[in-house]
């Protein structure tokens, strides 16, 4: 006896079983785009991490001065070619760069790169996650510049004795033999424009005027900076000329950003945004 055949009440109607496919084609491209971190080898998608093994090799390796500065960071993602979802803030904010040719973001510490973050991560967690050992990801001292951080302070804490020791040009000079690594300004050059380490992270203090500098970079110029900051300073004036002085500071090219800079209690702060 012939039975009808009843239709499978599994059997799904082609409109749905297409619109299945079709999502997961999408959730795939989506993967593709943004789940990605290779470093770790947690997701792997062959083109991509062909194409990653490439780069690898022209990326900067390790630590990088350059990209200390979160503000410097931050800048660097206006050549970003590659989607993802989190903004170039957070990305600074998390310690990471955009390299050269834009493709990737890059850790200025530990050299990791993240090729994406998921909707719910920020880059820093995602750091957090797979390179739970670099030194800025522990809060340790790396030379990281924050975005608002103080970097120019007036007439603090003049200690006498430093005031007379380091008048002398060879003692500013033996006092940088403890200076971080990260930073990789001229020390002599610094020692030569008056001032001496404090042996706190990268702050120089004048011996004269006593005003503090820090977060350094290879090519800043420290008569510049002291004509800039402190075009008061007896011991500048001493060295300087004021037509010398007015020039140094016409040329000064420092810290585009800056966009406040104000005085409380003698004490000048800059904030650069
Ligand atoms: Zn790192
Ligand atoms: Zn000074």
């Amino acid at each position: 006896m012939l039975m009808a055949e009843a239709e499978p009440s599994h059997a799904m109607d082609p409109f749905k079983v297409n619109k299945i496919a079709e999502q997961l084609a999408q959730k795939y491209d989506r993967i593709k785009r943004i789940g990605l971190w290779l470093n770790q080898g947690s997701c792997y998608v062959q083109e991509e991490q062909e194409k990653f093994k490439e780069a690898q090799a022209r990326l900067h390796q390790g630590y990088n001065p350059k990209m200390r500065s979160e503000i410097s960071r931050l800048k660097s993602f206006e050549n970003l070619k590659s989607y993802s979802s989190c903004s170039p803030s957070e990305r600074a904010k998390g310690g990471f760069y955009c390299t050269e040719d834009g493709s990737y973001m890059q850790c200025f510490c530990c050299g990791f790169v993240l090729l994406g973050t998921p909707q719910d991560k920020t880059p820093y967690i995602c750091h957090q996650e797979f390179q739970p050992n670099c030194d800025f990801i522990k809060g340790l001292e790396v030379g990281n510049i924050p975005k608002y951080e103080v970097r120019v302070q007036q007439n603090i804490d003049i200690d006498l004795d430093k005031v007379q020791v380091y008048s002398i040009e060879e003692k500013r000079v033996e006092s940088y033999k403890d200076w971080p690594n990260y930073s990789k300004a001229d020390l002599i050059r610094l020692a030569r424009a008056g001032f001496y380490f404090t042996g706190v992270r990268d702050t120089v203090q004048c011996h004269c005027c006593g005003g503090t500098l820090s977060h350094w970079e290879q090519e800043d110029d420290p008569w510049k900076e002291h004509a800039k900051w402190f075009p008061e300073c007896e011991f500048l004036q001493s060295k300087k000329s004021w037509d010398e002085i007015a020039h140094l500071i016409k040329e000064y090219d420092g810290f585009t950003g800056i966009s406040v800079m104000y005085t409380l209690n003698s004490v000048a702060y800059s904030l650069y945004c």
